[in-house]
Parts: C-alpha cells; structure tokens; sequence
C-alpha cells in the first residue's frame, strides 16, 4: 500500500465522469451542448480528460496558465478563456485558445491585431449583461459592437452569452433567457448571421432548464460546479442521478485532548485580528486537524462524521469531537463546498490523489 499523507483531496474521476455523462445527456435532451469549466481544478489534464471521456469536447477556464498545462499535457479540446481577456495578455489568448468570451472592443481589436499577425483566426463570444453586473456589454450598445467585431481581421463572431447568480447571485429565469433569446435573434436578423453559440449561463440555469416549456434560442451552457459538486448552484439542491462527493477531503489528528470550551486569560485579538468570542460547554474532546486557512476556505467544509468545526487559523482546524474518540493519527474527512473546493485544488500543500472506480 502506498503511503498517503494529508491534507489530501481524493478527486474520484469516475465520479466525476459519471456525472458529466448526466449533465450532457440531460441539457442535450432540449438541445443544449454543454461546455465543461475546468478553472476550479487549475486545469488537472485528469479532471479534463474524464469530462472528454464523458463526450463534452469544448473545455473552459479563466486563466490562459490552466489552458497551456491541459493543452501541454495533451488533452484533446476547443479551449474557451472564460474570463474577459487581460489586456497584457491577448498575445498568449490568440495562440492558447480557441475562442474567448469578450466585453470589450479595444480588447477585441487587440485580439484581431494579434490574431492577424499570427495567422489565426481566433473566435470570439460577445458577453452581454443582464443583471448580475459583471461582465457584458448593455443590450442597447451590442448591436454597435457587432458591427464593429464582424469587420475585424483574424476575429470570428461565434455567439452570444451570459452570465448571472455569480456576482450579484441574479437568478437565470425564464425572463433573462427570454431576454437572451431575443437579442440572438435580433443580431442575428439584423446581420444575417447564424450564431452558434447562444451560451445562457452556468450550474445555475439548472432550475430554469428543467421548468421551462421553450428554451428559445439557447444552445449552450457552461458548466463547472454541477459537473463536480452534482448540484445546482442557486439553491446548491442536489440534482438527481448525480454524485455530490466525489471529492473528499481528507485531515489528520495531530492533537486530541480533553479541555475548556473557552479560552482563558485577558481576550485580545486572534490571529486574523478578530476578537472572538465562546460558548461555554464545559470541558469537551478538542482534537486539532493538520490543515487551515492556507489550505482550504474551512467554513465550506462539512465533516462526514458528527463533530463540529470551531474555528481555523492559518495551518490549524479546531475542532469539537463531542462523543469520538479520535486518536492522534486518525483521518477525518469532510466534503467541501464549491469555495473550499477551489482553494484546496488550488494550494499547492494539499495533496491531490485519483481514484477511478465508483
Ligand atoms: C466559472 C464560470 C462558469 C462556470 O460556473 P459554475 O457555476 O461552476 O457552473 C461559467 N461561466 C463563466 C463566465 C465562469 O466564469
């Protein structure tokens, strides 16, 4: 058996396979192509190659790095850069991606300008805002911007998106989709055009999908969370026939004691310059975990076994074994919400071990 030490994320592919499959079978139904976010796993060739294996051949990220570490380790895929192209960067965007989703027309003409010199034609998909103010452009300034993209060298318009219950948590509801579905075929009307994507959103459209009796002009939907965490991300339901554990993270005692539930002495500031405060429980089982807040984000785990978190600091998990009796050496496993997920995968001191059976 070969040793594993923590703190360590199992990452189960077949699981993570299984409910990509799901999620493409289930939007395909309606006519949805499902493109698959590879940002919250920083690229793993193994994540991206098991959500291939699943038939999703288009793979996303926001960052230019975690496409050259897929695209360097062989994996097989359209590229698409999520996030709006970082000026300095449009060099690397026309030459490692495929297509990028794009809000503004400087940066657009800076891809055309690189894209000609390097002989490319690099796609692109205009994001339009409907609510949730991040990126997009206003639907009233699209019609303007298209005139403009669809004469630039080396640039092809591809599609339209959107983007909502991210920053300001807007839901994707039948009246933004309505909203979505207009504007594609008001451009692609006014331009003659055929839009090939009509991309509506992320694992929060979830809801929407499945209530809806017309999906419109919608054709795609760019999925992280519900293909790893098997839930949608409005309410984070579960959605059936999924798994919601294929990652686990795993923990070790490195303390177990009994001890006073409050801490005693003057109460000055913790490490993170808070003043905390306590519940006095008597004396409880107190066991600390080998794992903090540069590990993973510890408010969005959740232990598989029937004790509480108290509190992190920055290498350390405190925690209220209540009636178990965990010894020093003992694993402890949590599952992780989509935040902890995305900073355990991404700290380079928590180990990542593949398991591949269900
Ligand atoms: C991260 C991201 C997604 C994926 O969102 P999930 O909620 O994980 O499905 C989709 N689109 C954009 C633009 C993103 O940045």
């Amino acid at each position: 058996m070969i040793f594993m030490t923590t703190p360590r994320i199992d990452i189960n592919i077949a699981k993570i396979a299984h409910n990509a499959k799901e999620l493409k079978k289930l939007y395909g139904s309606k006519g949805v192509g499902v493109i698959g976010v590879t940002k919250m796993g920083c690229g793993d060739p193994n994540i991206a190659n098991a959500i291939i294996k699943s038939g999703i051949s288009v793979l996303a990220d926001s960052k230019i790095a975690n496409i050259r570490r897929m695209r360097d380790a062989g994996v097989k895929a359209q590229f698409v850069l999520l996030r709006t192209p970082i000026p300095s960067q449009v060099e690397d965007v026309v030459r490692y991606t495929d297509i990028s989703l794009n809000s503004e027309l400087s940066v657009i003409k800076a891809l055309s300008k690189s894209a000609v010199k390097q002989d490319i034609t690099h796609k692109i998909i205009l994001m339009v805002e409907l609510g949730d103010l991040r990126e997009g452009v206003m639907p009233s300034d699209l019609e303007d911007i298209v005139r403009e993209v669809i004469e630039l060298g080396g640039i092809e318009f591809v599609g339209i998106g959107t983007n909502l219950a991210c920053f300001g948590g807007i839901k994707p509801d039948e009246e933004k989709m309505g909203h979505l579905s207009s504007i594609a075929r008001d451009v692609e009307e006014k331009f003659k055009l055929t839009l090939e994507f009509v991309s509506g959103g992320n694992s929060a459209n979830y809801s929407w999908f499945i209530s809806t009796e017309d999906i419109g002009r919608i054709n795609n939907l760019r999925l992280g969370e519900s293909i790893y965490l098997g839930c949608e991300s409005l309410y984070r339901k579960p959605i059936p026939g999924l798994f919601t554990d294929a990652f686990t993270l795993v923990t070790e005692v490195i303390e177990s004691k009994i001890k006073p539930s409050v801490p005693y002495g003057e109460v000055c500031q913790d490490a993170f310059g808070n003043v905390p405060v306590f519940q006095n429980h008597g004396q409880i089982r107190r066991a600390i975990l080998g794992v903090g807040l540069q590990d993973v984000l510890v408010s969005g785990l959740t232990p598989r076994l029937d004790i509480d978190i108290l509190g992190a600091s920055s290498d350390h998990t405190i925690i209220n074994a209540k009636q178990i009796d965990l010894k020093v050496g003992d694993e402890v496993e949590f599952d992780l919400n989509y935040g902890a997920l995305l900073l355990a995968m991404t700290s380079p001191y928590v180990i990542k071990k593949y398991v591949d059976y269900i």
